[in-house]
């Protein structure tokens, strides 16, 4: 009968949005929970997210004049994955989304919104959409969140205009992609920021959070009016039973070791490995590297993954990740991630044969699996490959942290972004590839033979642009088309792309209550788990904008509703 330092109901593991979301109904189910975070800060991955989530058959669709169905989305999940994963968990997810949806919309501050333009990420696949699943969370104001804003995960710069001001998804897109509205859309934001004079005396910050911050921000204030403890800065390091039961866990904080009573249950939502060099080394395909990752420095290193294992929890998809190539600025401890750019018309990927292999404009989830299955070829280096592209590119479109040219001229960027040591630029492409070591002749006849195609809008080769979905982030006021055009236009450019993610995908077996399970498929008593620390629902796919988050928070919420009607 050792003394317990603390004893509530249940223990949530992490503070990204599964974790919030579960932690949030765990108390409205009239539960004593508590929060643990190992960071100084909150929010995770899921802050600095886009804050998407992919809820299928969700509420508003019919309101927008859509339609969709439970057996449609069952059926595009199960044709996109190529079989039935069998355990139930797509249709626990499918029935159970839009009701967690519901809830959190009804009862916290979290609010979303349907984007009826944002295609499934394989519309034409049966029982695709050509948007609706994907919504994005309203803007969220930081003085709801008083001096707790100060511990919320900032943002990336990525996501911000000039590094400072917020978009949403909506305005990004029109930004990036330079689509009809562009200028209105930038003063917009410009005007919007700068004349926010109060809180502009106060902080640099933005006050008005978008995207994950909106979500995290949103979440986290409805804990408040709740009051719901959020620990900070201490990391679980084990998982406590009794009897083959988990009883609680231990923590470290303050520097000394805690031993926290979970009555009810344990909900860990600790995130994947990504952030684990030796985890990367042993799982995943090679070569890895945890600085490719777009999640945050040292946070999420398989802790969840780990201590389930130890119990004897079974793990799946281990060898997966949510692919997303990425780009690592000198300097840099995390990558960029590649979301849009590929899509823009005037740029190819290619390996060190100087040939393209793959449809650049692919869900990035799919340009991973390329990458890698590229670069298993003899004598070919695919992981990394490059992202070339011509002088109307540049001055156009960004790339990565490169501002497009006609806001950041080669001339004026800043020094750690200087050319050589981040991009390369060369007036011709026999140049560039002998700076970039990749194959002269192939490149050559690559640039050749996709130009005389691309000047017609098309690539036969890869497809590129013939997808709604790769459409969507290419450029509509394009004259050849809107992801394809000929890279003709000397200066030439590079830069390298990893085989990055946006965190890893397989984790510890679960059920359709998110119970953690075991090497016989028994469901160990007190354990759950949600997010990457769990194997993911959606296999090796990625169905739409929203995938990792929208099933993190279905779960989260499903352990919440398991642990009580089981208490
Ligand atoms: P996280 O949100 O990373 O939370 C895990 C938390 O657990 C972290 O705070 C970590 O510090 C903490 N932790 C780790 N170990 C311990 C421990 N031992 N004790 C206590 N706490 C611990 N997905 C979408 O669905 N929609 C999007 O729009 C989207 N956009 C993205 C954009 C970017 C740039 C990136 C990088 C990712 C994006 N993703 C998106 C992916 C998504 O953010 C992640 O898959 C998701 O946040 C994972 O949620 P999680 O709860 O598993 O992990």
């Amino acid at each position: 009968n050792k003394v317990w330092d603390k004893t509530v109901d249940v223990i949530v593991v992490g503070s990204g949005a599964g974790a919030l979301t579960a932690a949030l109904r765990s108390h409205d189910l009239g539960m004593r929970v508590l929060v643990v975070e190992k960071s100084d800060v909150y929010g995770g991955t899921s802050a600095i997210s886009g804050g998407g989530i992919w809820i299928p058959d969700n509420h508003q669709i019919s309101q927008l004049g859509g339609e969709d169905s439970e057996e449609k989305s069952i059926s595009y999940l199960k044709n996109i994955i190529g079989h039935d994963p069998g355990d139930g968990r797509i249709e626990a997810f499918v029935g159970n989304a839009k009701k967690m949806l519901k809830y959190l919309e009804n009862n916290t501050r979290v609010r979303y919104e349907s984007q009826p333009a944002y295609a499934d990420y394989y519309p034409e696949v049966e029982g695709g959409l050509p948007g609706y699943r994907s919504m994005d969370p309203l803007p969220f104001d930081a003085r709801e969140l008083g001096d707790e804003f100060e511990k919320l995960r900032p943002t990336t710069k990525a996501t911000l205009m000039l590094g400072r001001m917020s978009m949403d998804m909506k305005q990004a897109r029109v930004m990036l992609t330079r689509s009809p509205g562009f200028l209105p859309t930038t003063l917009k934001v410009m005007w919007r920021y700068w004349s926010d004079l109060p809180w502009r005396f106060k902080s640099s910050r933005d006050r008005l959070l978008m995207l994950g911050n909106a979500l995290v921000g949103a979440l986290r204030a409805s804990m408040m009016d709740r009051n719901i403890p959020l620990w900070l800065s201490s990391p679980m390091k084990n998982l406590i039973t009794e009897n083959d039961t988990v009883i609680g866990i231990e923590v470290e904080k303050d520097g000394k070791t805690l031993r926290l009573k979970a009555q009810k249950g344990v909900i860990l939502a600790t995130g994947g490995f990504e952030q684990n060099q030796a985890m990367r080394e042993q799982y995943l395909p090679q070569p890895s590297h945890t600085s490719w990752s777009g999640t945050p420095a040292g946070q999420n290193t398989g802790d969840g993954i780990t201590a389930g294992m130890a119990l004897g929890a079974e793990v799946a998809y281990m060898e997966h990740a949510w692919w997303a190539p990425s780009t690592l600025p000198p300097g840099e401890v995390q990558s960029q991630i590649l979301f849009v750019e590929r899509a823009l018309p005037g740029s190819m990927m290619v390996n060190s044969a100087g040939k393209r292999f793959c449809n650049e404009a692919a869900p990035y989830n799919d340009i991973g699996y390329d990458m890698y299955r590229a670069d298993q070829e003899e004598g070919v280096t695919a992981a990394p490959c490059w992202f070339v592209f011509d002088a109307r590119f540049r001055n156009r479109y960004p790339c990565g942290p490169l501002l497009p040219g006609y806001a950041a001229p080669d001339s004026r960027l800043p020094d750690h972004l200087k050319k050589d040591d981040y991009y390369f630029r060369e007036n011709t492409l026999e140049a560039l590839a002998e700076k970039i070591g990749v194959d002269k002749e192939g490149l050559l006849n690559t640039v050749r033979e996709y130009n005389a195609n691309a000047q017609k809008g098309i690539d036969p080769e890869f497809n590129k642009g013939k997808s709604l979905f790769d459409r969507y982030y290419g450029d509509p006021t394009s004259p050849s088309s809107p992801c394809n055009a000929p890279l003709e236009k000397g200066p030439f450019y590079a830069i390298k792309v990893n085989a990055g993610d946006i965190g890893t995908k397989g984790g510890l077996r679960t059920d359709v209550h998110a119970r953690v399970l075991d090497r016989q498929g028994q469901a160990i008593p007190g354990l759950y788990a949600t997010g990457n620390t769990s194997a993911s629902p959606m296999v090796q796919t990625y169905p739409g904008a929203g995938a990792t988050l929208g099933p993190a928070m279905t779960f989260g919420y499903l352990a919440a509703n398991h642990i009580k009607n089981d208490m």
